[in-house]
C-alpha cells in the first residue's frame, strides 16, 4: 500500500494512530494499516516521546485542495513559525529539512508560487537559488534574456 509521507512521519515518530489520525484528519484505521506496512509497532500507551520539531510541524499544517500546505500555527510578520526547544523556527526550514534531509543553506523560501506555503519539497535554499540563478544565466546565454 502507498503510505502517506505525513502519516509516515507521524508514524516514524511514536504517536498513536489515533493521534495521528486526528492531526491530520485521516481514517485510524487507514493509519493502524500504514503502520503495519511500514512494520512498524504500536505505539505504547502513556509513554508520550519527545516531540520533535517535525512533529510539531505536522501537526501545524492543512493540505490544500490545490496540492499545497497552509499553515495553522503561529506567524511572525507572516512567517510561519514554531517554537521547539526554546528556539524559534520557521516553518519552511523544517519542511525543506523534511524534504531534502538536511538542513538549508540560508533562508529557505517557498518557490512552489503559492504565498506561505508550508508543503515539504516546496521550498528553496540559498544554494538552490544559486544554482537557479546559474541556469537562468546559461539559458540567457545560449537563448539571450527574454524581455
Ligand atoms: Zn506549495
Amino acid at each position: 500500500m502507498k503510505v502517506r509521507a505525513d502519516v509516515a512521519e507521524l508514524l516514524h515518530a511514536g504517536l498513536p494512530d489515533r493521534t495521528i489520525a486526528r492531526e491530520l484528519h485521516v481514517d485510524a484505521k487507514g493509519v493502524s494499516a500504514a503502520r503495519v506496512a511500514l512494520g512498524l509497532p504500536k505505539a505504547k500507551p502513556g509513554r508520550k516521546p519527545a516531540a520533535t520539531p517535525e512533529d510539531l510541524f505536522w501537526r501545524r499544517v492543512k493540505p490544500t485542495d490545490d496540492g499545497h500546505m497552509e499553515w495553522t500555527g503561529h506567524t511572525s510578520a507572516g512567517t510561519p513559525i514554531l517554537r521547539h526547544g526554546g528556539q524559534l523556527h520557521t516553518a519552511y526550514r523544517i519542511a525543506f529539512h523534511i524534504a531534502n534531509g538536511r538542513d538549508p543553506e540560508g533562508y529557505a523560501l517557498p518557490s512552489c508560487g503559492r504565498e506561505h506555503c508550508t508543503k515539504p519539497g516546496h521550498h528553496e535554499d540559498r544554494a538552490d537559488r544559486v544554482r537557479e540563478k546559474r541556469v537562468n544565466a546559461l539559458y540567457a546565454g545560449i537563448f539571450g534574456t527574454p524581455e
